[in-house]
């Protein structure tokens, strides 16, 4: 054997590219009970949990065909769900693997190497690292408290920027727990329309708001590039790793070509799962409506305990739904420099850093109110402003 002077064989560029997701590797924090961690984005459905889903898996696993290969567009009658709930067809609906994987297949689909794409500032990490792999050429645009600065957009349309796509996640953003406001929503599509780009809307907190959301994109923008974004993560289950993607055919047929060579298509059983689940009159948003009920509360409890321990040294808005709050550290401070001391001091979030390929959000961090009960809410806050104090 001559392995010891042989050379390694090269990667590919993609695979150099992508960079290790720092909430996966903070997601190990979780393992270690002296950190409190603000850091993942846990849902809080084991809160929820209760005896349905034990007995639809019973019935799913029952049924001889549950674990049989299945088409690469999606189960059937859970595809027939979500076009009646999207007012759309379902033959321009598909099942994936979370929304995680639509997007990337969107990506896939949509963008070559050096194509320019827009996101917002902050943006879903999970979304740079799907355009890392892809090489796109992303130009982030700022979200203030009305969503993605559609007039920034605009002057650079104006000024000849050609995005092959927008992507967006404008309800209850992840990170920033962002609402896009009807208005934006409503520019964004009379721009699409004229220079002729499609828009994502990765719309995976819609169920979760403590008020009612906006519309989707897809009211305001041409149909013919209009892509839908949803999960049944945040409600049912993440581990089973259901969600889907409505868009036009012209992108959706290449798109199940692209899924095809990468998985064949989305668990079976996952997929019968979710189909049952939503069968039962009422049960999937009853426990939407428990799990709003329960973030409301504790998002209130986080905001009011950072208010008391940190005082003006973090400033955030309240939450209006989703998992996140967003907050800002005074002037010249850098969340990832602080966060070697709240680790300290057993508390992790995300340093914004983690959400922007250029000119990241440096001085903001990512708090997750859904996953820790009060008292932990109430006693990471003290010693995130323990943290602050010490630097
Ligand atoms: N998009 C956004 C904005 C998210 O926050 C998440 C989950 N963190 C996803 C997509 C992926 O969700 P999933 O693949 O579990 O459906």
């Amino acid at each position: 054997m001559t392995t010891a002077v042989r050379p390694r064989p090269a990667l590919s560029a993609a695979a150099g590219r992508v960079p290790s997701s720092t909430i996966r590797d903070l997601l190990a924090l979780t393992e270690d009970d002296r950190v409190l961690s603000l850091a993942g984005g846990l849902p809080a459905v084991g809160h929820v949990h209760d005896a349905v889903l034990a007995d639809i898996a019973a019935r799913v696993l029952a049924e001889p065909d549950a674990a049989q290969y299945a088409t690469t567009e999606g189960w059937a009658p859970l595809r027939a769900w979500l076009a009646a709930g999207l007012g759309a067809d379902a033959d321009d609906v598909r099942v994936t693997h979370g929304s995680q994987q639509a997007l990337e297949l969107t990506v896939r689909a949509l963008v070559d190497p050096g194509a320019v794409v827009v996101v917002e500032r902050p943006t879903y990490l999970g979304a740079v690292q799907a355009l890392r792999a892809a090489d796109a050429d992303v130009r982030a645009l700022p979200v203030d408290a009305d969503g993605l600065d559609t007039d920034r957009l605009a002057g650079l349309l104006a000024g000849g920027l050609r995005p092959r796509l927008a992507y967006l996640a404008p309800t209850y953003q992840n990170p920033s727990g962002v609402v896009m406001s009807a208005e934006r929503r409503s520019h964004l599509g009379a721009l699409a329309d004229r220079y002729g780009f499609v828009v994502v809307d990765d719309d995976p907190y819609r169920d979760l708001g403590f008020t009612p959301p906006p519309p989707r994109l897809r009211d305001w923008v041409p149909p013919d590039l209009a892509v839908t974004l949803g999960s049944f993560s945040k409600v049912l289950a993440p581990g089973l790793r259901v969600g889907w993607l409505h868009g036009p055919g012209w992108l959706v047929e290449p798109l199940t070509r692209l899924k095809q060579a990468a998985d064949l298509h989305t668990s079976t059983l996952g997929q019968r799962l979710v189909a049952e689940a939503v069968a039962r009159p009422g049960w999937l948003a009853g426990r939407a409506e428990r799990l709003v009920a329960l973030y409301r509360h504790r998002a209130g409890v986080l905001a009011a305990a950072l208010a008391a321990e940190a005082g003006d040294r973090l400033t955030f808005a309240a939450p209006r739904g989703g998992m996140f709050l967003w907050a800002r550290l005074p002037a010249g401070r850098d969340a990832a420099a602080l966060l070697p001391a709240a680790l300290a001091r057993g508390v992790a979030f995300v340093p914004g850093a983690a959400f922007a390929l250029d000119d990241p959000p440096a001085d903001h961090l990512r708090l997750c109110f859904a996953t820790l009960p009060d008292a932990d809410l109430a006693e990471a806050a003290a010693r995130l402003a323990a943290a602050l104090d010490a630097g």
